[in-house]
């Protein structure tokens, strides 16, 4: 069986108490790796490494750790087959979507290694001084990651803080520990200096409470719940830290009465379903015009037929297994409740029956119709494969119910209307509206949360500007 080291200033190492755990496939529960297991003691080690590292990596200019970033995106997509299988192995997602993943954390690689060139200062001319402004690296970042995405959403932060001249301690999720320690290894063998990255695997109330209270970390850039997003907010402010948060969402998609429904339809099925649902930006609520309702739902439900699901590892499945039985578990509740409260179930709502499906976390893509803001489907996040769709009358009827959540990450709109489509974006609540798409990521441009879905950016500049420290130097004449 593989076995899954930390590493620390460099090296491979076990945990310090020497403890091990099994992970396991949620597909069909067979053991795919020992992982060790570190503790407070391994991440107080590792900050320490990257303290000491912070030196020689923050004093290496910015074309330097460019073109060792480079590098890297190239040892990534050397590797690509055995993070990606890793991730489906460890995760559940299928393998074509895995790869895509893993390009992608190639790509911020690559994008980050151009953007810390352009980490320009400023000169002020005053009447007696001059002023330079400097944006310098924080320090040692905490970078803390869950397991949907867990290759991708950690280099996010792995790229921009490398490029701004940080060192980090990575902790990958518990559960999924595996793709994300091969991809700070293949970061690390491009040509960093020993310490600069490293990785320590662990529970989030130790390994993850250390890099949050050790006063070595300066910058905490997390993505996870928002319940663990309060608790590091409330942690780091004891020494003022700075933090990301980039946190859960409940993402509207409303269909307007002129959209083009076979693209909305296409679109919904698929940001409702892929990863199972387990997509901070995936769409957890549906508004459709009155007008159209009907026939848009039909046609959700068409798209929601076409997917093919099964273990990751085959070719052809669209939809792996839920990653754990917890997550099954909630999305169950989350639709008996809407049944409960009325809602009507148009497809799925149960585990898919049959070979191959007995012993994994496998459940069916669901579409509910009649579902209103009484059930917890519609207010909470349900992280599962469920599209509950509820009719509007007017635009502004939409965007208020669009709005009412206590999450502001995501929203989605389809409509033909010029107007329309700024007057709705202007208004929805949220850090990303995609009109006419089904997505609000963009390496370039900037992605992150409104209201409890997070604080700070990643991605476009502003990716980079998280992990720097402004100074101002004032010459007197
Ligand atoms: P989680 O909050 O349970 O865990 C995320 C990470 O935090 C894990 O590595 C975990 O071990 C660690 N952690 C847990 N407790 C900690 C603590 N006290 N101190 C420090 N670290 C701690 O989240 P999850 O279940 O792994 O991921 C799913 C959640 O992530 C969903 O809510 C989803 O919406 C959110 N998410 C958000 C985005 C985004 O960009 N906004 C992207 C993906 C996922």
């Amino acid at each position: 069986m593989f076995h899954s080291p930390m590493l620390i200033n460099g090296v491979e190492v076990p945990s310090l108490s020497g403890k091990v755990e099994i992970i396991h496939n949620p597909a069909n529960q067979d053991p795919v790796a020992e992982v060790c297991v570190g503790s407070r003691p391994d991440a107080a080690l590792a900050l320490q490494a990257a303290k000491d590292a912070f030196p020689v990596w923050s004093g290496t200019s910015s074309q330097k750790r460019g073109e060792v970033l480079h590098a890297a995106a190239d040892l990534v997509r050397s590797r690509l087959d055995r993070i990606a299988q890793l991730i489906t192995l460890e995760q559940g997602k299928p393998l074509k979507n895995a790869k895509g993943e893993v390009r992608s954390a190639a790509d911020a690689l690559d994008f980050f290694a151009e953007e810390g060139k352009r980490n320009f200062g400023e000169w002020i001319a005053s009447s007696q001084s001059r002023s330079i402004v400097l944006r310098q690296p924080i320090g040692v970042a905490a970078l803390i990651t869950p397991w949907n995405f867990p290759v991708d959403l950690l280099a996010w932060k792995v790229a921009p803080a490398l490029a701004a001249g940080c060192t980090f301690v990575a902790k990958p999720p518990s559960l999924a520990p595996l793709a994300a320690t091969e991809f700070v290894k293949a970061v690390h063998d491009a040509g960093l200096p020993a310490g600069a990255a490293n990785v320590v695997h662990g529970p989030g109330s130790e390994v993850g409470a250390e890099l949050v209270e050790n006063p070595i970390s300066r910058k905490i850039a997390f993505t996870g719940e928002t319940e663990t997003g309060r608790w590091i907010m409330a942690h780091a402010a004891g020494q003022i830290k700075r933090v990301s948060l980039e946190l859960g969402g409940q993402s509207p998609f409303i269909v307007c009465k002129d959209a083009d429904l076979d693209a909305a339809a296409a679109a919904c099925a698929q940001r409702a379903f892929s990863n199972m649902g387990q997509v901070c930006i995936g769409v957890n609520r549906v508004y459709a015009a009155e007008e159209i309702a009907d026939e848009f739902t039909a046609k959700l439900v068409e798209r929601t037929l076409r997917f093919k699901i099964g273990n990751g590892m085959d070719p052809d499945v669209d939809l792996g297994p839920m990653f754990s039985r917890a997550q099954r578990d909630r999305t169950k509740e989350h639709v008996a409740d809407a049944l409960g409260k009325g809602a009507q179930l148009l497809f799925g709502g149960c585990e898919p029956e049959g070979d191959g499906y007995q012993k994994g976390f496998f459940f069916l893509p669901t579409v509910l119709c009649k579902a209103d803001h009484s059930m917890r489907v519609m207010r909470e996040e349900t992280f599962g494969p469920v599209a509950p769709v509820c009719k509007f009358k007017t635009l502004d009827e939409a965007i208020r119910l669009a709005n009412d959540s206590e999450y502001g990450l995501a929203a989605y709109l389809f409509t033909n209307d010029l107007k329309t489509a700024i007057y709705a974006s202007e208004r929805l609540e949220a850090g990303g509206v995609g009109v006419n798409i089904n997505n609000v990521v963009d390496m370039q441009a900037p992605f992150g949360g409104w209201k409890q879905s997070g604080l700070g950016r990643e991605l476009g500049h502003q990716g980079l500007e998280a992990y720097l420290e402004t100074k101002h130097i004032r010459l007197g004449l």
